[in-house]
C-alpha cells in the first residue's frame, strides 16, 4: 500500500520499511505508516484509512499530540513545562496541565504498586551517574547519598483539585523518562479513534500500543528488541490487539564508568544503577502502563517483578537476564498466550512489527 507522508529514514525499518516511492494519491481504504523523529527517538505509527485524506488528517492529529506531550514533558527543552517545574517547584506551587497532572497521578501509583521503584523523583541520582560517566569515576558515597536526599516519590506536593505540584524538598527534580513516551503513545492513540481510525499501532522506539487489528487479521505481530544486540529482533513475535507492551533494557542507553557499564534505571533505595537484569517486556492494556512497569520491574528484578505482574490485572511481563555469558528467560505466566506460534506465522494478514532503533 502507498504511503504518503514522506520517507524520512531509509536507515531505520519497521513494520514495512520505508520505500522511496513516488506519492500517489488514493482515496481507497488501505494501510498507511509514516515514520516521523520526536522525543529522542523514532515514532511510527501505522493506520488502517478510508483514503489518503483520512489518512493524512488521522496521522497528523496523532503525531501532534505526541509533539504536545514532547513539548510539555521533555527534559531536554528549557521551555518545556517539565523544566519549569524542575526549576520553580520548590519555591511555589506551580500550576500544571492536564497532561501533566495525568502523568504525576500514575507516577505517584507506580510509585506505590512497586514499593518505590518506579520513582520520577530520580533525576538527581542520574544526573550523578551521569557525570560518574563523563569523569569516568564512580561517585563516592556521599555524593550518593546527598543526591538521595532529593530523591522519594513521598517528597512531591500533588494537589490534584487545584493542578498544582510542590517540592517538599531542595533540589528535587523530575526525570519523566520512564513513563512520559508510553503516555504520548496512547495520546495519539486516543488520537486516531477520535479520528475514526479503527486499526492503528504506534511504536515510539519500542513503546507501542495497538489497536483492534488490521482487516482479516486478529491482532498485529510486533517483534521484541533483542537486549544485546542493536537492530536485532528476538525470534519471539507478539500478538497484540487493543494491548501494548514497552521494553526496557541497557542495550541501548548506559553509562560506562572504569571499563564498566551501568545501565540508565536507578535504584532509588541504593541509589545504584540496576545491574541483574538486561531486559524487561511488559505487554498491558495501555503503553503508559507498559513503560512505567518495564522500569519498574527492571528495578524489583525477576523474582519481586514477576510477582508483582502477578498481583496486577492483565499485565505480563518477560526477563531476560545475561549473566557469564549465558542468557536467562524468566516470564510471568499468561506471557507466552500473547507469543506468535509456528502456525500463525504463515497466517495471512499483517506483517512482523519490528520495534524502532532508539536514535543516535
Ligand atoms: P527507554 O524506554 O527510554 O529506554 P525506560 O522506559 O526504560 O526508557 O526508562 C528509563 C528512563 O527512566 C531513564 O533514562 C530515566 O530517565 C528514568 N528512570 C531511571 N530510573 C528510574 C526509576 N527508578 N523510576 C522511574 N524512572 C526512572
Ligand atoms: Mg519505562
Amino acid at each position: 500500500m502507498l504511503k504518503f507522508f514522506p520517507c524520512l529514514l531509509p536507515l531505520v525499518m519497521i513494520l514495512a520499511g520505508c520505500a522511496h516511492e513516488p506519492q500517489e494519491v488514493s482515496d481507497k481504504p488501505g494501510r498507511y505508516e509514516s515514520t516521523r523523529e520526536m522525543m529522542g527517538t523514532y515514532v511510527t505509527i501505522v493506520l488502517w484509512a478510508d483514503g489518503d485524506a483520512h489518512a493524512r488528517r488521522a496521522g497528523d492529529a496523532a503525531f501532534e499530540q505526541i509533539a504536545r506531550i514532547e513539548r510539555s514533558m521533555s527534559d531536554y527543552d528549557a521551555d518545556s513545562e517539565l523544566s519549569k517545574i524542575n526549576r520553580e517547584a520548590f519555591e511555589r506551587d506551580v500550576q500544571v496541565s492536564d497532561a501533566m497532572l495525568d502523568v504525576l497521578k500514575m507516577s505517584l501509583e507506580y510509585a506505590e504498586l512497586s514499593n518505590g521503584a518506579f520513582d520520577v523523583t530520580i533525576r538527581p541520582l542520574k544526573v550523578l551517574w551521569k557525570q560518574a560517566g563523563e569523569k569516568n569515576a564512580l561517585p563516592d558515597a556521599a555524593a550518593i547519598a546527598a543526591a538521595r536526599e532529593s530523591v522519594g516519590s513521598g517528597k512531591i506536593g500533588l494537589d490534584a483539585r487545584a493542578k498544582t505540584v510542590r517540592f517538599l524538598k531542595p533540589s528535587m527534580q523530575l526525570d519523566l523518562g520512564g513513563i512520559a513516551k508510553g503516555y504520548a503513545v496512547d495520546q495519539a492513540i486516543a488520537e486516531l479513534r477520535r479520528q475514526g481510525v479503527a486499526a492503528a499501532l504506534v511504536n515510539a522506539g519500542g513503546d507501542i500500543a495497538t489497536m483492534g487489528a488490521p482487516p482479516e487479521a486478529e491482532y498485529w505481530k510486533v517483534g521484541i528488541q533483542h537486549p544485546g544486540k542493536r537492530d536485532e529482533m528476538l525470534p519471539e513475535v507478539l500478538k497484540l490487539s487493543d494491548a501494548a507492551v514497552a521494553t526496557s533494557g541497557d542495550y541501548e542507553r548506559f553509562v560506562q564508568v572504569a571499563g564498566k557499564r551501568y545501565s540508565h534505571i536507578v535504584d532509588p533505595v541504593t541509589g545504584w544503577p540496576v545491574g541483574h537484569v538486561s531486559s524487561v517486556t511488559v505487554i498491558a492494556p495501555s503503553a503508559t502502563q507498559a513503560d512505567a512497569l518495564a522500569t519498574a520491574l527492571s528495578v524489583l528484578g525477576p523474582r519481586k517483578g514477576i510477582e508483582l505482574a502477578g498481583r496486577l490485572p492483565n499485565i505480563e511481563a518477560m526477563f531476560i537476564i545475561a549473566a557469564d555469558g549465558a542468557k536467562t528467560i524468566v516470564k510471568s505466566k499468561g506471557f507466552d498466550s500473547y507469543l506468535l506460534q509456528t502456525e500463525d506465522r504463515n497466517a495471512k494478514g499483517n506483517s512482523p512489527g519490528k520495534q524502532a532503533r532508539r536514535k543516535e
